[in-house]
């Protein structure tokens, strides 16, 4: 006859000491299992004298029961402690910032959206035209005729449809405005244009942003004040600016807008060309002729317009000297603007 008493510390010793489900198993089997001890107690019973047999079976009975409940009692501990560690092992931290490889924006269109910025902040609109333009509104209607030597100045890409071309200039879009809109016009044409020019300081193609204003009482003055508000605001700088006699066949009075070098502050480097002056954009007032061209009574309205590089204005802005890094689009370049 076994002691039972035994058999329970011991069993209770074994379950303090199984720590996985398959060592549980085990004990399990070492006291419930077919040939387990209090199995064999159970089996013991019949073997009894009468007299024994029921006070022992009673306890036999009792420890059985009280088995079965230590077990599942253990089961469930483990249970938990194996999901407590799988928990401490497998966690994410939800909470550790991530930093997926975002883009940036191109510094040309940075640089874009600040002049467009500018521009919208003084009232001016902006306004996109096609990049296969006519030829009658790139040259013609802006006061270039066929034998102009001005169409020689810029080295046009011709389309494969006589009369269109791929616009030199974003000037006809100030052609296509002034013949859909009555004045006062203020606008902004941002966009791309091409030119037969390939080097380090020309791209065949390359951006520009033209103005155009018309409207009663526009003076030369208007026009000063604007481009000097542009130009400072833009290099957030109070940049001296000055105006130089020109000529463009569309303007008259026709200007060079010069700032004062962003690079050498003046002093003169191989940027400025030792000038102290760098060359940022053409403006003057609207020829009357391109007026007229329009349908616009000259002797009422009066019109001021300009136009500039966006690369140029860029590489300045930024201190790039290759015009050719925007267009490559390594990424090394284009990730160090934002
Ligand atoms: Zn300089």
């Amino acid at each position: 006859m076994m002691d039972l008493k035994e058999v329970e510390e011991s069993l209770k010793e074994e379950l303090q000491k199984a720590e996985s489900l398959s060592q549980l198993q085990q004990v399990k089997a070492k006291y419930l299992g077919k040939n387990g001890l209090i199995t064999q107690a159970i089996d013991h019973i019949k073997n009894l004298p009468p007299e024994e047999r029921r006070e022992y079976g009673r306890r036999v009975n009792q420890l059985k029961e009280k088995a079965e409940e230590l077990l599942r009692e253990r089961e469930e501990d483990i249970k938990k402690s194996e999901l407590q560690k799988r928990l401490s092992e497998e966690w994410f931290d939800l909470s550790v910032p991530l930093e997926p490889a975002t883009g940036t924006l191109h510094p040309l269109s940075l640089t874009l959206r600040r002049i467009k910025g500018i521009f919208l902040s003084m009232g001016f609109a902006v306004i996109e035209g096609p990049e296969v333009e006519l030829e009658a509104y790139n040259f013609d209607m802006l006061n270039i005729p066929k034998d102009h030597p001005a169409r020689d100045m810029q080295d046009t890409f011709y389309v494969n449809k006589e009369g269109y071309l791929l616009r030199t200039h974003t000037s006809p879009v100030q052609i296509r405005t002034m013949l859909s809109h009555k004045p006062p016009i203020y606008i902004v044409a941002p966009g791309k244009v091409y030119r037969r020019d390939d080097d380090p300081t020309h791209s065949p193609m390359f951006h520009q942003v033209e103005g155009l204003a018309v409207d009663k009482d526009l003076s030369f003055g208007h026009m000063k004040y604007t481009i000097e508000t542009f130009l400072r605001s833009f290099f957030e700088t109070d940049v001296p600016v000055r105006f130089r006699a020109s000529y463009f066949p569309f303007t008259e009075p026709s200007a060079e807008v010069d700032i004062g070098c962003v690079i050498c502050q003046g002093e003169g480097c191989r940027v400025c060309k030792q000038t102290g002056w760098l060359e940022v954009m053409g403006c003057g007032m609207v020829h009357p002729v391109v007026l007229e061209n329009c349908g616009i009574d000259a002797e009422v309205y009066q019109g001021f317009a300009f136009g500039m590089g966006v690369e140029r204005l860029a590489m300045l802005y930024f201190g790039i000297d290759n015009i050719k890094l925007f267009f490559e689009n390594d990424i090394r370049f284009l990730k160090q603007f934002r």
